[in-house]
């Protein structure tokens, strides 16, 4: 067998030998703190729950959605941003359904990347936008994310023979993995960049409901004149913990979403199970801020667990005010691989390399709010006691 040449130009597996040591730990029997993965551990809303059984058994569910999205899903996500964020959508023209952000998020690169294009993807990032655009054949230009920065990228830095082949540009606030949060200033300023040169703009939102301490994340939609060169990405996922439905939206400009994206997406799928969409739709209107609320209660208690924790232990960490993760710097004498390890072997805790998201995140590991206090304090725990 011999895979694409394009396959061939992907990064081997970052998680593999964390993996395999995790396997081995587990073997022996251990009992693993896992706070790697990145995935809501509750329930998905019982009321959402009930409007799928209830959608499975209606035929009108059965056949092909329209690949642009089902119209009720697509009315509840405007709805959503005109009472959230205030953001008017035409949900005909400016509102796709998406089979979570990831598959958008693909698709997009998909569409505005081919050879001797550039992205300009945040580093550290989520993964996919960095290799999908290694797929699609561009080359992926990494914006340094410094914590001197605040976690936002320098776009002045960038230089001028790389914003000429810019195609498209990624931002994720609240971020992943820094869990840095930001305002709406940043997202005037990477409006007007893309503006100036001609750039696809994408926000990936997928953190954006969950938020603590009174702090509540903007829509890069927000911004005026936004629409002209923006989408941003709207997942179910984090949320409403509809992880596995695969169920989100792009909206914004209606040209990247209906001569781009759409044209790649209806020669790809064929787009998502209408039962999924009509019970997203229930997630979004039927009292979406109380168990929006009631989730962002828990994580911020585990939030605050995890961080008193670590600075009696002493390290230096604030309490981040977006996303659920802990971005924490790792001690001195150690790396992102060898405190991963260290963690991994003395504490049996499992916590992501900071290098797994980009060459910036060397020096950091993320830990991610999955578990409950109860296992956050034996981590603590575990850690205080080597
Ligand atoms: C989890 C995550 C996604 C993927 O969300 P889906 O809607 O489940 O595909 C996208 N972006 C970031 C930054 C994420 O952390």
């Amino acid at each position: 067998m011999k895979v694409a040449e394009r396959l061939r130009s992907i990064p081997p597996y970052v998680f593999a030998q964390i993996d395999k040591v995790k396997e081995e730990l587990l073997k022996q029997g251990k009992d693993l703190v896992d706070l790697g993965i990145g995935d809501p551990d509750q329930p998905t809303p019982a009321n959402v729950i009930d409007s799928m059984i209830e959608a499975v058994k209606n035929p009108a569910t059965h056949r092909y959605p329209p690949y642009e999205g089902d119209k009720s899903f697509r009315e509840a996500m405007a709805e959503r941003y005109a009472q959230r964020f205030g953001v008017q959508l035409d949900p005909q023209r400016e509102v796709m359904t998406l089979i979570g952000s990831k598959e958008g998020i693909s698709h997009l690169i998909w569409a505005f990347v081919g050879p001797g294009d550039v992205a300009l993807v945040p580093d550290p990032a989520y993964p996919v936008y960095y290799i999908q655009t290694l797929l699609a054949g561009g080359e992926p230009y990494p914006m340094p994310l410094k914590e001197e920065n605040g976690f936002v990228p320098d776009l002045e830095s960038i230089p001028k023979s790389v914003v000429e082949k810019a195609k498209i540009m990624f931002v994720n606030y609240p971020n992943n993995p820094t869990a840095a949060v930001t305002d709406l200033a940043f997202f005037e300023k990477a409006v007007a960049f893309a503006k100036k040169n001609d750039i696809v703009l994408v926000h990936d939102a997928a953190y954006v409901e969950m938020t603590y301490d009174g702090y509540v994340a903007p829509s890069i939609l927000q911004v005026p004149g936004a629409k002209e060169v923006a989408v941003e990405c709207y997942s179910l996922s984090k949320p409403f913990n509809m992880t596995g439905w695969r169920i989100g939206a792009a909206v914004g400009n209606s040209d990247i979403l209906y001569k781009g994206l759409g044209i790649v997406k209806t020669n790809t799928d064929s787009g998502q199970f209408r039962a999924i969409q009509w019970a997203g739709a229930t997630a979004l209107r039927d009292h979406p801020d109380s168990f929006i609320a009631k989730m962002n209660e828990i994580y911020k208690a585990r939030r605050d667990v995890m961080v008193e924790g670590l600075k009696k232990l002493g390290f230096q960490v604030k309490a981040p005010l977006g996303s659920f993760y802990i971005w924490l710097r790792v001690p001195e004498g150690f790396n992102s691989a060898s405190f991963t390890k260290h963690l991994l072997e003395k504490c049996q805790i499992v916590v992501v390399p900071g290098t797994a998201y980009g060459k910036c995140g060397e020096g950091f590991v993320r830990i991610a709010l999955t578990v409950d206090c109860d296992r956050l304090e034996e981590a603590i725990r575990r850690m205080s006691a080597v």
